[in-house]
């Protein structure tokens, strides 16, 4: 039985499912999901991610996490975790870099927090060298040290319900069955929802993302006892609102009933909440910075000239590369960068006063 039959057998049974809970049989269902089967990261995959687009993404990235080190003292043991890390290209061009720092590799104690099987195994052939261990959640990275944690495009996989403000009061959007079987999506009966602002006009839409949030609580309480920073990259705005949930297959917008387990399923990153949950277990939460200004601050500018100038063939490629990341039209204004940690430090491109 395919996903879709089993999905809409499952609701057959027992009544329409959540947004969150559609999302999490599409992406993780152990024998269809997505992230479980076929991630297909880049540019014959679903989506494209900017450690694909340039490899001064990441090395900045690592740049940002040997002065993070630096300025935590230089601990000589760390966790250094990544967040979903995908291909592990990421990892790999942040190790690069930040091994420019004498001490950093050595100091490093490399976690990578990821669900899906098949990119776990390309993870382990890619960053072998640095000797990773696995975690499926931030809970089970082990304590006792200081984190420097990075993830790009992790908290949009996250689940997260949605709620319509309607005449009727604020209604739940549920993932049913038309008259035909088919899925549909469809409406729960007026319901108290879970947050505060219920007075919205009608029409509006909130989504609340549990799975982020708790993410915020567990890291915000991490850095709070043990010290450290993370770096949280992501699309999405700095005040939550709207419909933002959506399905990607082969880099085009699809209906995220049409292919169940086999597109890509986000939604926004909800920063605000990610951030309140870390500050209300004790870590500080700097200014949001979009993408653009981030890579500025750490010097994309002048990676970018370096580059060039080793690479003369490569000068037209380096450019495109560079607006990719950067240019507003791109992925340099939708995509922000959130940046927690222990009230003691204050991170790379994050210092106030700027
Ligand atoms: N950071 C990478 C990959 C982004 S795709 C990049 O920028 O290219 C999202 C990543 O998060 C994948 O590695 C996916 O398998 C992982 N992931 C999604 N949901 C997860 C969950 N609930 N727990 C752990 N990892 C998850």
């Amino acid at each position: 039985m395919s996903l879709r039959e089993r999905l809409a057998a499952q609701i057959a049974a027992g009544g329409p499912l959540t947004l969150a809970q559609y999302m999490t049989a599409c992406l993780h269902d152990p024998q269809d999901g997505y992230y479980a089967t076929r991630p297909a990261i880049g540019g014959t995959g679903d989506f494209i991610t900017a450690p694909a687009v340039s490899q001064m993404f990441g090395e900045l990235i690592g740049l940002w996490a040997a002065q993070t080190w630096r300025a935590m003292g230089e601990p000589a043991a760390f966790r250094l975790v990544e967040a979903g890390p995908g291909d592990g290209t990421l990892m790999e061009d942040l190790l690069r870099a930040a091994g420019a720092a004498p001490g950093f590799r050595e100091a490093a104690d490399l976690w990578l927090i990821e669900a899906s099987p098949p990119l776990r195994a390309r993870q382990a052939e890619r960053l072998a060298h640095a000797a990773p261990q696995w975690a499926g959640r931030l809970d089970d990275v082990p304590g006792g040290g200081p984190l420097i944690l990075v993830a790009n495009e992790f908290l949009d996989c996250l689940p997260a319900r949605q709620f319509v403000r309607t005449e009727r009061g604020w209604r739940e959007k549920m993932v049913g069955l038309d008259e035909e079987g088919r899925l549909a999506f469809g409406l729960s009966a007026p319901l108290p929802p879970p947050f505060a602002e219920a007075d919205l006009p009608v029409g509006s839409i909130r989504e609340v993302s549990a799975a982020q949030e708790a993410f915020g609580l567990t890291l915000g309480a991490r850095l709070a006892a043990e010290g450290g920073a993370a770096l949280l990259i992501d699309y999405g705005s700095a005040r939550p609102g709207g419909d933002t949930f959506q399905a990607l297959k082969r880099h085009e917008k699809v209906d995220p009933l049409a292919f169940p387990g086999e597109a890509d399923l986000t939604v926004h990153a909800d920063f605000a909440a990610v951030a309140a949950a870390a500050v209300a277990e004790g870590a500080a939460a700097a200014a949001l910075l979009t993408q653009a200004q981030f890579l500025g601050r750490m010097g994309i500018e002048a990676r970018a000239q370096a580059l060039a100038a080793r690479r003369p063939d490569r000068v037209e490629t380096l450019g495109r590369q560079f607006d990719r990341l950067t240019a507003q039209n791109e992925m340099g204004e939708l995509f922000k960068v959130l940046c927690l940690h222990a009230k003691d430090l204050s991170p790379p491109a994050f210092e106030e006063a700027r």
